[in-house]
């Protein structure tokens, strides 16, 4: 229950309900005063015809027949609904209705010297107390002459009955507004969260169960189901992370393992033939160990390789060390790692070509990271390409400004088969060919992280069976 009422949909409900509830209260009271202040308007104006008859009268016919007139119109209102007084301006009253209920009604005396003062006539509304409550009255004032002033009031009790018969429907209109808009108000509300409800039971559902549920997603495009499409694109996002990361610590799990393994192996039957050959061969014994140490620290360093790469990839990708830029020209530095990678291709009797074009091929970038990127892919080149083969390595302006400095490695190795393709440059992914050689699957995330790291990108086409072509593009200093 205290869930409920922290819920949005009841604050939304609460909030409708209350705004259209003192709209509605701000129409009544303008309707209401706008009713009050046009009954006041038609019974002043009804009591100044009033008098103006009277004094007519009297300017006619004299004092007299203005008082019998007057007595008749009073008794025709209704001597409980309006009454008269005729008093000399001293005071005196020689005239009047039958004042029994009116004896508390009294004569103004600051309406008497307005009048006094050459006003035509003198509004008032007095409270008079009755058994049924108080009842206003409403009081006019008028000379007749010089020196009579006449009284007229007029008991207010129908326009104020018809105010509080008006107030009182309000007050049942309200109860049944407030009702209907709370109904209306819940179900609006309701309709509204239904689908945050929708998206919020997805996620815990794949919170609690798998990464593949999606949010459905409605057919109305409105702001719901665009966060539905926002959610479920973030969980495409999040599950390929996921299948990412979890791929990648098989594959760690895996080269990890093997090192190891070998390790444990060569230390195991180490110890086994030391025991075997006993204490008298002690020569024999030292040299297996010395052999054994030698196996250790070439593993060694294979691992402590690999995780430096590992980690070499990760802080280029996440821009934690900056790059320590400076002009390089890739030139040199491509002739320099073809000289270098020249007895490794003439060993496996590889032909290694070497194109560079006329034009200055300079980028801004680390030289470092660059020489391990040109180094990766040259190594990979001459891997994948049995003997009689050839590798050509070619550096020239490209791109469509001509801003980009394109270094292409091209072979014609193994190739690699379509459904490898995509994922060469994932961290620790392999060929299948590749099995048989030596490798951790690390030499081309890097190269990409380098690449782009430097602005750039890699392209690569390959055919199975004839060969491979991987281009770099650096944009040009
Ligand atoms: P590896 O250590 O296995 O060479 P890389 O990241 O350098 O790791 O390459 C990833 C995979 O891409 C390789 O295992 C191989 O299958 C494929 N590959 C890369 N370069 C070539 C190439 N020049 N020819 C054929 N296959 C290649």
């Amino acid at each position: 229950m205290n869930k409920f009422f922290r819920s949005f949909t009841f604050r939304l409900t609460l909030w409708y309900a209350l705004i259209f509830c003192f709209s509605a209260w701000i129409a009544f009271a303008v309707f209401y005063f706008l009713i009050d202040a046009e009954l006041q308007k038609r019974t002043d104006e009804a009591l100044r015809n009033q008098v103006e008859e009277i004094e007519r009268i009297y300017q006619l016919q004299g004092i007299d027949t203005a008082v019998s007139i007057a007595r008749l119109q009073a008794e025709a209102t209704g001597e409980r609904r309006s009454f008269f007084r005729m008093f000399y301006r001293t005071g005196v009253v020689f005239a009047s209705a039958n004042l029994a209920r009116w004896k508390q009604v009294t004569v103004n005396q600051t309406a008497i010297r307005a009048l006094l003062a050459g006003k035509r006539h003198f509004l008032e509304t007095q409270q008079l107390a009755g058994s049924n409550g108080t009842c206003q009255i409403r009081v006019i004032y008028r000379r007749l002459g010089q020196e009579i002033v006449l009284q007229w009031g007029l008991c207010l009790d129908q326009e104020q009955a018809l105010l509080a018969s008006f107030r009182r429907v309000f007050l049942a209109v309200m109860a049944l507004v407030l009702a209907g808009a709370l109904a209306v108000g819940g179900f609006m509300a309701r309709r509204a969260m239904s689908g945050v409800e929708r998206i919020g039971k997805t996620a815990r559902r794949i919170t609690e169960k798998d990464l593949n549920s999606r949010v459905p997603v409605g057919r109305r495009a409105d702001e719901i189901d665009e966060l539905a499409i926002t959610i479920n694109q973030m969980l495409d996002r999040i599950q390929s992370l996921v299948t990412n990361i979890r791929h990648m610590t098989d594959n760690i799990a895996h080269d990890l393992r093997s090192p190891i393994t070998r390790i444990r192996g060569v230390a195991e039957v180490t110890l086994e033939r030391a025991a075997k050959m006993g204490p008298e061969r002690h020569q024999d014994v030292l040299e297996e160990f010395a052999g054994m140490a030698a196996d250790t620290i070439e593993e060694c360093d294979r691992l402590l390789d690999m995780i430096a790469t590992m980690l070499a990839i990760s802080r280029t990708e996440s821009g934690i060390e900056p790059l320590k830029r400076r002009p390089v020209d890739m030139a040199v530095m491509v002739e320099q790692a073809c000289e270098i990678f020249k007895p490794v291709a003439e060993d496996c009797s590889v032909q290694l070509v070497l194109r560079v074009a006329e034009a200055p091929c300079v980028v801004q970038g680390d030289a470092r990271m660059l020489q391990r990127m040109v180094a990766n892919l040259l190594d990979n080149a001459l891997k994948y390409t049995s003997a009689g083969g050839q590798v050509e390595v070619s550096l020239a302006v490209g791109g469509k400004k001509q801003d980009m400095v394109v270094l292409s490695v091209s072979d014609t190795g193994c190739g690699i088969e379509a459904c490898h393709l995509p994922h060469i440059f994932e961290r620790f992914y392999r060929g299948d060919q590749s099995r048989a050689t030596t490798g951790s699957g690390l030499g081309l995330s890097l190269a990409l992280a380098v690449a782009r790291a430097h602005g750039g990108r890699i392209e690569v086409e390959s055919e199975p069976g004839k060969g491979s072509t991987f281009r770099v593009f650096l944009p040009s200093a």
